[in-house]
């Protein structure tokens, strides 16, 4: 979601967008196009995730953010490398071969 640490050997570019599969909730300071948002059922607005799980503001070509610009906040302090990230990695990421 943000982009690569400078020290992190994971990168995004060889990722399939793992962590936009994961629940956004949208604060008061974003700026989201709101046909990429919902609310949830306690009310709070989030972005909206299409059924193959992937949030709504994703380019399923390209597995990238199409409003990387405007993405929210959680977005942009999600970090590359960071556990969080290579938590979705273990989950979603084939395995590489082994030596
Ligand atoms: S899970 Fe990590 S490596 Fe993959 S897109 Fe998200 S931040 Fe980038
Ligand atoms: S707004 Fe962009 S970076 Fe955030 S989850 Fe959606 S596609 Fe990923």
């Amino acid at each position: 979601m943000s982009g690569d640490a400078a020290t992190s050997p994971v990168s995004c570019a060889s990722c399939e967008a793992c962590c936009c599969r994961l629940e956004v909730m949208l604060m008061g300071g974003d700026e989201v196009p709101p046909a990429f948002t919902r609310q949830d059922r306690w009310g709070g607005w989030v972005m909206h995730r299409r059924d193959d799980g992937w949030c709504a503001a994703l380019d399923r070509q390209s597995m990238r953010c199409t409003i990387y610009s405007r993405r929210p906040q959680i977005c942009r302090d999600y970090a590359t490398g960071a556990d969080d990230c290579l938590g979705e990695r273990a989950q979603y990421l084939p395995l590489p071969p082994a030596d």
